[in-house]
């Protein structure tokens, strides 16, 4: 019988929870609001512990056929003791030991990961990163992020925070970022800024990032210059990434991504320009592969690989 293992991705907007079999195939997903349950860390842990619960009685597999559940939580998680340290968008995660919780009401064993390096380890070991060992895996969505592969294995950092690609600071004058400070890549390029920027660029209040898409398509020169900028934005933290880590690949994902038609020539473009040369020549610039189910497959190389 094989192992199977179940994948679950915290997020600020939904909970997605997916059942994936020894092969990787992923046979059974359900997701939920995280709204609902976002008012008290123990209602959402319970509602976690109630959907893993239904989606292994609604596939008929017993416990012990489970290898175990992943979860990623977009937050700053210590996975040695399985501690949640710090969720900013969903309120009341603070140290919170969701390895026990879990692990005492369901009696499978749980490993815990921030949700970015979760989907790098998917993508390192069955999508756009496979047989390499220094990658920068980037998420461009809602808020921007990376997971570290270095010689081969994920940088957590010293205190589990490493990879906060988002907040590196390209303009030391820029706009105020969520985080508090000024400049930073995500106060460029986090979903809400480009749509910010957009309906400035464009004069179109109720203009969003798949009419720029449609826009840009089409040739419309002010929507092709409108992606450029963002490129040039990404461009230019990438080149500090390119001369800090000298990755063989970054692996770009997320929402923001299915734009990269109009993104990655200049995003190449600007490293090639701008890098050393040294890195520059090496590094490739690839999309991610996997889609929603990284992080499924993430929860995969987490519990039978990455303890
Ligand atoms: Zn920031």
């Amino acid at each position: 019988m094989g192992k199977y293992v179940i994948g679950v991705d915290v997020g600020g907007t939904n909970i997605k929870l997916g059942l994936a079999d020894a092969r990787l195939n992923v046979i059974d997903r359900t997701k939920f609001a995280t709204e609902c349950f976002a008012s008290d860390p123990t209602f959402l842990i319970n509602e976690i512990a109630k959907q893993i619960s239904s989606l292994i009685e609604r596939n008929a597999i017993s416990d012990r056929n489970i290898s175990g559940i992943g979860i990623g939580l977009p937050g700053i998680v210590d996975h040695s003791k399985g501690i949640v340290r710090f969720l900013p968008n969903i309120s009341g995660w603070k140290d919170i030991p969701l390895k026990k919780i879990l692990e005492k009401k369901l009696g499978i064993r749980a490993c815990l990961e921030n949700d970015v390096n979760l989907i790098a380890l998917g993508e390192w070991k069955f999508g756009a990163g496979r047989k390499v060992e220094n990658m920068v895996c980037m998420t461009l969505g809602t808020g921007v992020g990376s997971g570290l592969i270095l010689n081969g294995s994920l940088y957590r950092g010293y205190s589990f925070s490493a990879g906060e690609l988002g907040h590196i600071p390209i303009n030391e004058e820029g706009p105020v970022c969520g985080c508090g400070s000024y400049g930073c890549l995500e106060s460029y390029v986090g979903n809400k800024r480009l749509v910010l920027r957009a309906s400035e660029m464009i004069n179109d209040p109720d203009i969003s990032l798949e009419k720029m898409h449609a826009l840009a398509k089409k040739g419309n020169r002010t929507a092709l210059k409108f992606w450029d900028e963002a490129a040039t934005h990404i461009g230019h933290a990438l080149v500090g990434v390119v001369n800090m880590l000298n990755p063989q690949r970054i692996v770009i994902g997320g929402g923001v991504s299915n734009n990269h038609e109009f993104l990655f020539k200049t995003i190449h473009a600007v490293i090639q320009k701008k890098a050393m040369k040294v890195p520059a020549s090496v590094v490739k610039i690839v999309r991610a592969q996997l889609g929603n189910d990284a992080g499924i497959l993430g929860a995969h190389v987490l519990v039978h690989e990455h303890k």
